[in-house]
């Protein structure tokens, strides 16, 4: 029997109406670096999405699912393209700034992205790419910068501002196939050519009621959020979309990103969220050491994108108050994938263990863990395999570019259409998964395996250390070896001897690296995370002995 329910598609286009008339006094501020921050309610958002939907399609003639491309930080204009783009059908597709060149050029033309716009601070990365962006027709600029770097090149050339003037606000946004695509966002291409992820309208919209439950993020119209991470890292972790639905206020860092004016921003403007990778708050946490800074307003901070080194949520809740939550997801994964609330009743120190796992699933993400053999393990705590994920906001597919077939790599997705995340772990019975390894990191030490982030984590809790990541190396008797590499606080005193005592006294014997290296910092990828590739590069070409 159907059900008698009505059938009505969930789109960013609701999320649009409903934030911008229900919630049309909640703020975006943006902050400008000097002076005070820009202020708009979300009704001036939706305002302004109508008038942008209207100059890219009776202006630039954006028709149907064509990609408009952003390279931008975090600010309102870019959440104007976020909100208007997908509504009137088109895709959005958030260019990662610091890829190299090449690699944004790739995705750009895999992409076939029609228009890009561009904030005025990053002309001078756009403008040497454009010769080779066969598809792009037009660059709307959003900002001040240097628009000579434009001269002389193919595609048309706007003014954000100029080009929105006068339009209407009100846009009839079509009603559109929940399934269709509604943003592009590609992973940041650490093995291979970077893949694009195709968030469709329905896993927009049911991740953001996720995001938005109180078993997740929990974000009210009361919050006001600082997504810290980038509009271009899986969709800001789905923020900008839920704290649209929510009413939360969004307290965007645009290009200030680093922990100085970011402790500034927290005092003055007082968020209740915020959302980064745990480089971020490694640096925020010095910042705020050496410079204390009122940070009470903070109840959550959510931490992922890597495993979170226990020391660095016990420093933030003991010496600043700062609750810290562990999450888990990735690009494929919209990216919520697990969070770690503790077990109700559970006591504090009980609720630590939980809380440095990386989490429980919510309703709509199912899990199971591959064992070497093809075999599913049991969830008891022990058993470690390959973690695999099926849901509504999972990815089940790789976009296939232009309009070409979408493609289900082998190593990506099972045969029953799962997506093989190549992340390893376990899963407790009360369904906690702690995550020992990406698959490509772990270390195969004469048969047994060795989990980097078990030493890393173990090596942060040292007061003197800053950063550590701990690599597998070629090693003639055990196959790999870890190697630790260590970044000292600033007058620190330590040796690496002492650092040696500190970590065999935390872990078996038999794991204890023999190869040490102390560095000045730890390379990080285009989203801030440990660049592992580089410094096994590094090691290989003798530059870490
Ligand atoms: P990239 O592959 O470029 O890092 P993603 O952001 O998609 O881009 O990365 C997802 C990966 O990040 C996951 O597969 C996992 O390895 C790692 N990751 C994310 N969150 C955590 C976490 N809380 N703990 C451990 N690893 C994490």
């Amino acid at each position: 029997m159907l059900s008698t329910m009505q059938d009505v598609p969930l789109t960013v286009s609701r999320i649009l109406r409903h934030g911008s008339t229900i919630h049309a006094t909640s703020q975006v501020i943006t902050w400008t670096g000097e002076g005070a921050p820009q202020r708009r309610t979300f009704a001036e958002v939706g305002e302004r999405a109508g008038q942008l939907a209207h100059a890219l399609r009776d202006e630039l003639g954006v028709q149907g699912d064509q990609r408009v491309a952003t390279l931008m930080w975090n600010n309102a204009v870019h959440l104007e393209a976020y909100l208007a783009i997908p509504s009137m059908g088109a895709v959005l597709h958030t260019l990662n700034l610091r890829l190299p060149a090449d690699q944004l050029a790739f995705i750009v033309n895999h992409a076939a992205d029609r228009v890009v716009i561009v904030d005025g601070s990053l002309l001078p990365l756009l403008a040497p790419l454009l010769s080779a962006l066969g598809t792009v027709e037009h660059v709307v600029v959003n900002g001040p910068g240097d628009r000579s770097v434009l001269d002389g090149c193919r595609p048309r050339v706007h003014d954000y501002e100029e080009l929105i003037a006068g339009r209407p606000s009100d846009y009839a946004w079509p009603e559109i196939d929940e399934r269709e695509a509604a943003a592009l966002c590609y992973t940041s291409g650490t093995t291979g050519d970077p893949k694009g992820v195709a968030y469709s309208h329905r896993s927009i919209y049911l991740h953001s009621m996720q995001s938005n439950s109180g078993e997740s993020f929990g974000a009210t119209g009361a919050d006001t959020v600082l997504p810290v991470v980038p509009m271009f890292h899986v969709n800001a972790w789905g923020l900008p979309h839920a704290a649209f639905m929510a009413g939360t206020s969004l307290l965007m860092p645009d290009r200030f990103l680093q922990p100085a004016p970011l402790a500034e921003m927290i005092e003055s403007e007082r968020p209740t969220l915020a959302a980064a990778v745990p480089t971020i708050w490694q640096g925020l946490l010095a910042e705020l050491d050496a410079k204390p800074r009122d940070v009470s307003s903070l109840r959550n901070v959510v931490i992922g994108g890597s495993a979170c080194p226990p020391s660095l949520m016990r420093d933030f809740e003991e010496r600043h108050g700062i609750t810290v939550v562990h999450a888990w997801g990735m690009t494929e994964t919209s990216p919520l994938g697990s969070i770690a609330h503790p077990p109700a009743g559970a006591d504090e120190e009980a609720a630590w263990g939980y809380r440095i796992t990386q989490g429980r699933f919510p309703a709509s993400v199912e899990a199971r863990l591959a064992g070497p053999g093809g075999d599913f393990l049991p969830w008891d705590g022990q058993s470690a395999g390959e973690l695999e994920v099926r849901g509504p906001w999972i990815a089940g597919a790789y976009y296939g570019g232009g309009d070409g077939e979408p493609f289900r790599p082998e190593d990506k997705f099972s045969p029953d259409g799962w997506l093989r995340t190549g992340d390893v772990g376990t899963i407790s019975p009360d369904g906690y998964l702690t995550l020992t390894d990406r698959a490509k990191d772990v270390i195969k030490s004469g048969g047994e395996w060795i989990s980097s982030v078990e030493l890393e984590n173990a090596l942060m809790g040292h007061p003197e250390v800053a950063e550590a990541a701990v690599v597998a190396v070629p090693d003639e008797k055990w196959g790999e070896r870890p190697l630790a590499t260590v970044v000292l606080k600033e007058g620190a005193t330590a040796d690496l001897e002492a650092l040696k005592t500190f970590l065999g006294e935390r872990i078996a014997r038999w794991q204890l690296p023999e190869r040490w290296s102390l560095i000045e910092s730890v390379p990080k990828t285009s989203v801030g995370k440990f660049d592992k590739k580089v410094l096994r590069k590094q090691y290989a070409e003798g530059q870490l002995d």
